[in-house]
């Protein structure tokens, strides 16, 4: 027999609010905010409905809400609903628990989507959190411009974040990636992961421990860990390239001329190891009768419209670049979820 919600409980907000920090996730978030009031974790919970009281462990997955759990959350945080879901991707609507489950909350084993990965702690520490805080992300790794950091999801203690000031191709490379994501909209993701595919494919860096400028970083910090970071300027200038077609494409602008072009120009630049998966790359997007210039407005059209014009359905915010590539190779990036387990 289930436990009854005592239903008096989480209707005001708690004495301290939070600031949110870009990214968060859901478990990080609610411990945090016990932490900021003093409160053990169990008691936050008790307000928020039932379910298993077991140790709130961030680092390793995701905490997902029942509808009335993320009510109660909203009122205990102090702000509306509708901004939580804004600022806390794993309270939107995909992630809610089914309205027949027995429990208020639970952590699965795994996330069920993204990866969470160790926030900039520089970035919570402004935020006022000394102790580890997390996200959850569509890719494992997370760049922070502002403090200059690469942290990813290996939760290793040692060396929780890999300095960026010495690499500035690294920086670079992201800041050119978000720049792309402004711009592609919606398209973003699948541009990015078939650049993804791309690179495997060719199998650039793959062992960047041989190579003198990565060796001492993949001895330091293990090959797995240095291989996304090593890979990242090409896959930015890749992801930068197949954009300027798929935009003209999507845009309807996209000319034979240019579409014949461009093959031999990102062949030259990326080099023969990129030749075979360009190339079929290039064979599955040609050009459009009509395109969907929508797609970069304000206001995307429907996902039937975009999957039935594009081929891909406008992606989920956490969806892994495996699952949004048209191309076949992809395999993920960078696995190390549960290492230390
Ligand atoms: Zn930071």
């Amino acid at each position: 027999m289930a436990e009854r919600r005592d239903e008096r409980l989480g209707r005001r907000r708690l004495h301290l609010r939070l600031r949110f920090l870009a990214g968060e996730s859901t478990g990080s978030y609610v411990t945090r905010l016990a932490a900021r009031n003093h409160l053990p974790v169990e008691g936050m919970l008790r307000s928020m409905g039932t379910g298993p009281m077991l140790p709130v462990e961030p680092q390793y997955t995701e905490m997902y809400l029942s509808r009335y759990a993320r009510e109660r959350l909203a009122n205990l945080a102090g702000h509306p609903l509708a901004e939580m879901q804004k600022r806390l991707v794993g309270l939107r609507d995909e992630f809610l628990m089914p309205s027949d489950a027995k429990d208020d909350w639970e952590w699965p084993w795994d996330a069920r989507a993204g990866y969470i990965v160790q926030a900039c702690s520089l970035c919570a520490a402004q935020r006022g959190t000394r102790s580890p805080a997390w996200l959850i992300l569509p890719d494992p790794w997370h760049v922070c411009l502002r403090h200059r950091r690469w942290t990813d999801n290996s939760r290793s203690t040692q060396h929780p974040y890999i300095d960026l000031s010495s690499l500035p191709d690294v920086i670079r490379a992201q800041q050119r990636l978000n720049r792309l994501g402004k711009r592609l909209g919606p398209a973003a993701r699948w541009v990015f992961a078939d650049a993804c595919s791309i690179l495997v494919r060719s199998n650039y860096l793959e062992d960047p421990g041989r190579t003198e400028e990565w060796a001492p970083l993949a001895t330091q910090l293990g090959e797995h860990r240095v291989r996304p970071l090593a890979q990242l300027s090409r896959l930015s200038l890749l992801t930068r390239d197949l954009a300027w077609l798929e935009v003209r494409r999507l845009s309807g602008e996209l000319g034979r001329a240019g579409y014949r072009e461009w093959l031999d120009r990102a062949t030259r630049r990326h080099g023969f190891a990129f030749r075979e998966p360009l190339k079929m790359w290039h064979s599955q997007h040609p050009p459009l009768g009509r395109g969907i210039p929508e797609l970069f407005g304000d206001q995307p059209p429907p996902s039937s419209v975009v999957q039935r014009v594009t081929g891909h359905e406008l992606p989920s915010c956490l969806a892994a670049a495996g699952d949004l590539s048209c191309l076949p190779w992809l395999r993920l990036p960078n696995t190390m979820e549960r290492l230390f387990l």
